[in-house]
């Protein structure tokens, strides 16, 4: 095993406590993934991500790939899937990294971890780190996807308004009010 991206494990972990404030399971999968998938890619091509789950696989695409949620690249498609996808920003072809159930029976403590078949409680931290770096690229699926025009295709936001209510600028497409001020603020 040649560790994650380059990374030895002991690296990997430090980026992970840096990045994501300590080095999660879902992180350390994360990483697998995206060292498979970036394998499976063609060399020298820009290209653009999506994690099917809001836990660990962004930030997994955002430590090892120049892909993030604020320059747009990484595009979290919440099905909750633990899956993740890097895909040609141009023709869309793409390769898209998965679990696979069937093979996991050699890591008990991480099949254990990813069906939850055990509490936080029961389960062995330690045990489950080693199974996942045991486990490498092993546990994972990889599929050639493609993803259609119209999901690449940069949406504008339209032109910008000043909210009547709040005063602030927003997305006219919103509606007479922005979002917030129609009751979707999470402040009280
Ligand atoms: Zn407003």
């Amino acid at each position: 095993m040649d560790g994650i991206c380059g990374h030895s494990r002991d690296e990997f972990l430090e980026m992970a406590r840096r990045f994501h404030g300590y080095p999660a399971p879902g992180l350390i999968v994360g990483g697998f993934m995206v060292d498979l998938a970036l394998g499976a890619l063609p060399k020298g091509i820009l290209f653009d991500a999506i994690a099917e789950s809001t836990a660990c696989l962004p930030d997994a695409i955002q430590m090892l790939t120049p892909c993030t949620a604020g320059n747009g690249w990484l595009k979290v498609v919440d099905v909750g899937r633990f899956a993740i996808c890097l895909y040609d920003k141009h023709g869309g072809e793409g390769v898209r990294v998965f679990v696979e159930p069937s093979r996991l029976e050699p890591w008990p403590e991480m099949r254990a971890w990813l069906l939850k078949l055990k509490t936080k409680s029961e389960q062995d931290e330690r045990t489950l780190v080693d199974q996942i770096f045991d486990a490498g690229s092993r546990p994972y699926g990889v599929q050639r996807v493609r993803l259609p025009e119209a999901f690449r295709k940069k949406r504008s936001k339209g032109p910008i308004a000043l909210c009547p209510s709040c005063k602030e600028p927003y997305p006219q497409l919103a509606g007479a009010a922005c979002k917030a001020c129609q009751g979707e603020s999470p402040y009280d």
